[in-house]
């Protein structure tokens, strides 16, 4: 077990104590240790971001759903303050939405009818534009019709954990750390190792550690229904001489699958270009395979529509294999857990770790700390309680488990401000 000691007055009682140091709990512990509070940080690897968030490419924009979902609405409002948040520290800049059609059914792509969905979903032209093949082609390299979102881009997760969690006086990192057991004594959670040594305790515990939050919390008798699901990310390595070069995008794409810009490296006169990504439920394989391989290869055609492409000119360079958490439904699950006392939970990213990473920042430290403050921000953002309900992990926990009491005992949000 290894500290990383900021000050000399050093003890393992904190305000809170963070579990899990990917995206999640980074972005949390961040937004705690802004309001002073002491955090402690609690992780098996040797440093952040080195499970599912040690993706150098994570791109983000807002949901374009069939419609007016809580899920679309959730993810427009985290859009607008990932952005906020993350806009400045953007990789890559923009994303293109390209229409659902082939290219011999472009012509029926109807720009007018797109806008009007998009305001109908809440999408404002600030937001998203509408693009046909002309201005596309301009801005994205894609010849084909589609949605521009001009402020959405691309995270480097790895950099941006380590900067949420960048050394200061308040924060304590505990790293090699594995935790296997967590206990409520004398108003505490209390963190231990395999030997049922004390790790550290602390007033407030957030479970921000992925899948890892099953084991822990069946000793709690409590199942969030988490499944793995596996994605892998390839690298692909195209010469400047090749037919392909012609195609690559200069922008993010998303739509059958994702893939980054093409970047010109012109020490190899080459592109190297990032497509994905693979998504298989209940797996938990890291180890990279020619499965799907052949799956991203099939994905980078179908992006670009570029389907008479030769794969063998695609040479595989590099690839990113991480382990997703979802759950029961497609959201995530950030908020209190009903029936553990101060136990709040981040979990359940999917595909979307750096919309609901950011969400979760504002949230959980609201629920935690209320405050006039906290309140009337998430208001701002029009995050109701009724939004929030549908990411509240006490949506697991009605009926027959808990009854009423999952809803009354403890509320999404507190009714009004009250100092802790
Ligand atoms: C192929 C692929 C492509 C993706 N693309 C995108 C994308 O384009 N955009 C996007 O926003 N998201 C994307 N994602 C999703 C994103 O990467 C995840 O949602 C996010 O990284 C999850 O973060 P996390 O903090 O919840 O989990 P993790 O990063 O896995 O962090 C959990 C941490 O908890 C620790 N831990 C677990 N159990 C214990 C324990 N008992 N004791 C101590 N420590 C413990 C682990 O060591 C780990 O560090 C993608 C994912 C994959 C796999």
């Amino acid at each position: 077990m290894s500290f990383v000691l900021a000050s000399s007055a050093y003890t393992n009682h904190f305000d809170v104590l963070i579990l899990g140091a990917g995206i999640a709990g980074a972005s949390v512990a961040n937004a705690y240790l802004e309001k002073g509070l002491r955090v402690g940080v609690v992780d098996s690897c040797s440093g952040p971001a080195m499970q599912c968030s040690a993706h150098r490419n994570a791109i983000t924009h807002p949901s374009l759903g069939r419609g007016r979902t809580r899920y679309q609405q959730l993810s427009l409002k985290a859009f607008e303050l990932a952005a906020m948040r993350w806009g400045n520290q953007w990789k890559t800049r923009g994303v293109f939405h390209p229409a659902k059609l082939s290219n011999q059914d472009a012509s029926r792509f109807r720009p007018h009818e797109i806008s009007e969905k998009l305001m109908y979903l809440g999408i404002g032209p600030s937001l998203a534009k509408v693009l046909m093949p002309k201005d596309a082609k301009r801005l994205t390299g894609l010849h084909h019709p589609g949605v521009w979102f001009p402020s959405a881009g691309s995270l480097d997760l790895i950099e941006a954990c380590k900067g949420l969690l960048k050394s200061r006086s308040n924060l304590h990192c505990f790293w090699n750390t594995p935790v296997f057991a967590m206990e409520w004594q004398q108003e505490s959670w209390v963190l231990y190792d395999a030997q049922h040594n004390k790790i550290a305790s602390a007033t407030d515990l957030v479970l921000a550690n992925a899948l890892g939050a099953r084991d822990l919390l069946k000793k709690q008798k409590l199942d969030l229904f988490l499944k793995p699901v596996r994605g892998q990310l390839n690298t692909f390595l195209i010469h400047k001489t090749s037919a392909w070069a012609k195609h690559l995008p200069k922008s993010a794409l998303s739509g059958v699958g994702y893939c980054m810009p093409a970047e010109y490296v012109p020490d190899i006169q080459a592109y190297l270009w990032t497509v994905g990504s693979t998504y298989d439920e209940h797996q938990e394989n890291k180890s990279p395979d020619a499965k799907s391989d052949q799956m991203n290869l099939e994905q980078a055609k179908a992006l670009i529509h570029y389907f008479e492409g030769d794969e063998g000119a695609l040479i595989k360079q590099s690839e990113f294999v991480g382990i997703r958490t979802v759950t029961k439904d497609r959201l995530p699950l950030i908020g209190a857990l009903p029936i553990l006392k101060n136990c709040y939970v981040v979990n359940a990213l999917g595909s979307r770790g750096v919309l609901w990473s950011t969400l979760a920042a504002e949230v959980i430290p609201a629920l935690s700390h209320p405050s006039a403050a906290a309140f009337a921000r998430l208001a701002r953002f029009g995050l109701s309680e009724d939004l929030l309900a549908a990411v509240a992990p006490a949506r697991f926990f009605a009926g027959p488990l808990l009854g009423a009491r999952a809803s009354n005992s403890k509320p999404i949000l507190p009714s009004g401000p009250s100092a802790k």
